[in-house]
């Protein structure tokens, strides 16, 4: 079958004829691979600066955001059949009996580091023509979420960090209203960050380099949302067009950007760190300021990776609320759509340059 897959040792990225997978155990699915997004970490994987085969294997199969269709059940599945679209989960546990996070069905807590993670650590991807996977894995999608499904495993990103974010702020004695959001970086999970906050409420701002017009200014204006140009406006602008925020989601991965905006984040306000960020940027802190502003103003800075059952579930229902709410929002986040011979080009913005997310589809 078709897959592709990066060769670290001998630094390429190709097409591969990969030996088709089979069930092995009662327990399992077969998934034809339908569509995979990319992202920053397969940027990262096919320039050779992450990313790990499985052990044994010169390659590693890559993608991690996927849609697909059931086309075998193993005996024991249940509720899930043939013709069904799934979304697979990435981080599978670390077999450590002392690892709290992992026994309690919660690898994106992992304390051990040793997880694997399909398409990215120790385990092949789902850019190929067909995977297998343990049902217990896998997430079924109405089938009316088809054109956006694939969408899920970027949104998971925001429903972790907003289930963490209710429950920091659980511990103020009253029931805070819904306050003011602002959303550095407008990529896929900037954009999605966006409507998952104003899902729950929050006035949400997207603070971002590129000054107007852009397509991503755009999308995010399309559903509601403000979008401010950190070329033009201060952050001290910012704050008085949009407010102090309540809640900093930062989904660039700009050291710098995060640090500055950090400076006006609201009393009793949460910064959630989501960008891993790719290159040293130089950068000069206050740190003496920036404690004592934390510690009088009980802010909280929240660092969050990967996600869980749970937020999985909750993102195939926030898609259908998305769609509901603003029609063809989340379609326009999608830039292009690639066959798997143009995945490098795809990844690295070589054809169709820019855009928001990029798919990889098999026909
Ligand atoms: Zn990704
Ligand atoms: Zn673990």
């Amino acid at each position: 079958m078709k897959a592709v897959a990066v060769f670290p040792q001998q630094r390429e990225v190709r097409v591969i004829d990969a030996p088709e997978p089979r069930l092995q155990s009662p327990t399992q699915v077969k998934v034809r691979t339908r569509e995979v997004g990319v992202c920053g970490t397969d940027r990262d994987i096919v320039q050779f600066l992450y990313g790990t085969s499985p052990p044994g294997s010169e390659y590693l199969i890559v993608g991690h955001e996927c849609l697909g269709e059931v086309v075998e059940v193993g005996g024991a599945v249940q509720g899930l059949q043939k013709g069904d679209l799934v979304v697979p989960r990435v981080r599978r546990p670390c077999p450590h009996a002392t690892c709290p996070a992992c026994r309690h069905g919660h690898p994106d807590f992992c304390v051990t580091g040793d997880y694997t993670e399909r398409g990215i650590k120790e385990a092949h991807g789902f850019c190929a023509e067909l995977f297998v996977e343990d049902v217990a894995y896998v997430h079924r999608v109405p089938a009316e979420l088809r054109e956006v499904a694939v969408l899920t495993e970027p949104l998971t990103i925001a429903e972790k960090a907003l289930r963490e974010v209710r429950r920091i702020q659980e511990r103020l004695p009253w029931k805070p209203e819904t306050g003011r959001a602002v959303v550095l970086g407008a990529g896929p999970v900037g954009q999605l960050g966006v409507m998952a906050l104003l899902r729950r409420g929050y006035v949400t701002t997207v603070y971002s380099r590129s000054p107007k017009p852009n397509e991503k200014a755009a999308a995010a204006e399309a559903v509601g949302a403000p979008y401010l140009s950190s070329k033009e406006l201060s952050v001290e602008e910012l704050v008085r067009r949009a407010g102090a925020p309540d809640v900093l989601y930062e989904a660039a991965g700009a050291a710098k950007a995060a640090f500055e905006t950090l400076k006006v984040l609201a009393p009793n306000g949460v910064v959630v760190l989501t960008g891993v960020p790719s290159h040293e940027e130089a950068l000069s802190l206050e740190g003496a300021a920036l404690l004592k502003q934390l510690v009088l103003k009980n802010q909280v800075v929240l660092g969050t990776v990967n996600a869980a059952d749970s937020d999985f579930d909750m993102a195939l229902d926030d898609l259908g609320r998305f769609r509901a709410r603003w029609p063809g929002g989340l379609e326009r986040l999608i830039t292009a759509r690639h066959p798997p011979e143009d995945y490098c080009d795809a990844v690295t913005g070589r054809k169709g340059g820019g855009g928001i997310k990029h798919v990889i589809t098999f026909t």
